[in-house]
């Protein structure tokens, strides 16, 4: 049996493990995948040892996404350039680091944002993985951050505008903060006008009050399980060299 697995702390709520046992068992691979939850200080010994148990590849969630950029032998250009990892790939004793949470958006996404106008909320590990990908396709993206030095900072960086306010126009909203994440509703300071595609990398039991929002003011939603699908696709065609069952694995990760 080869192993593959998520690398968290905490880990207990991931959906990785059904989605990912799903996909597998639909391709009829002998694989198992697991929730490995691993404390900050114990992640590089953990990750190097990983092979040596049969081990091909694991996703990382937080809080080790940098981490696992910082171990790696070998980065792929997005995880290069977005300064973070959520997949590690092990083969002839290197370890591979990638961020498919940037491809992950794009498939979700679903269509080309050459030339569209987008805005993304949050500068943390998401928004970086967000504003690095639509930049990288071509769309003039715009980011914002409840701290606006971090979207400054970012927005320097990666040459995209830093805007002011939430609110600003586009054709295009990612919302990569954690808002959301405990079934809140949206603050009304915020005060967002409506696009015609709205992503929210968030989700949880039931949808999110932007995806309510987004989907009241008539835009096309795109949920943060879709992503959390198209992301983990990606990792499983990398480890398996295998077409991800993008069906089976949505509805694993939405029985949960
Ligand atoms: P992170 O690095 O900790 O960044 C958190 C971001 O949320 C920061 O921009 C922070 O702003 C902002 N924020 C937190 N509370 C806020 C509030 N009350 N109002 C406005 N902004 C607030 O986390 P991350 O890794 O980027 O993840 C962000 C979210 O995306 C998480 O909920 C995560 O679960 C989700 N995510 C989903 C997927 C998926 O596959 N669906 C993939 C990756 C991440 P400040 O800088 O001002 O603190």
């Amino acid at each position: 049996m080869v192993l593959a697995g998520v690398l968290g702390f905490p880990v207990a709520h991931s959906r990785s493990p059904a989605m990912m046992n799903a996909a597998f068992a639909e391709l009829g691979l002998d694989w198992r995948y697991v929730k490995l939850p691993v404390p900050p200080e114990r992640f590089a010994e953990t990750a190097r040892a990983l092979p040596g148990s049969g081990f091909r590849g694991t996703n990382v969630t937080i809080p080790h996404k940098l981490a696992a950029h910082a171990m790696a032998d070998e980065l792929t250009p997005a995880a290069a350039a977005i300064g973070a990892a959520n997949t590690l790939t092990f083969e002839d004793g290197r370890v591979l680091a990638d961020s498919t949470d940037a491809g992950g958006l794009l498939d979700a996404l679903g269509d080309d944002p050459r030339g569209r106008r987008a805005l993304v909320l949050g500068a943390g590990g998401a928004g970086r993985a967000a504003v690095w990908a639509l930049r990288d396709e071509g769309a003039e993206v715009a980011v914002w951050n409840r701290t606006p030095e971090r979207a400054r900072a970012l927005a320097a960086e990666l040459g995209v505008a830093h805007a002011e306010r939430p609110g600003r126009p586009a054709d295009l909203l990612v919302n990569a903060t954690s808002l959301g994440l405990h079934g809140e509703d949206l603050p009304a300071e915020l005060d967002l006008e409506p696009a015609a595609v709205v992503a929210d990398l968030v989700y949880g039991p039931a949808p999110t009050a932007l995806c309510r929002w987004a989907e009241a003011a008539g835009a096309r939603v795109v949920d943060g399980l879709e992503v959390l699908v198209r992301q983990g696709a990606r990792s499983l065609e990398r480890w398996t060299g295998r077409a991800a069952p993008l069906d089976t694995m949505r509805r694993a990760a939405r029985a949960v």
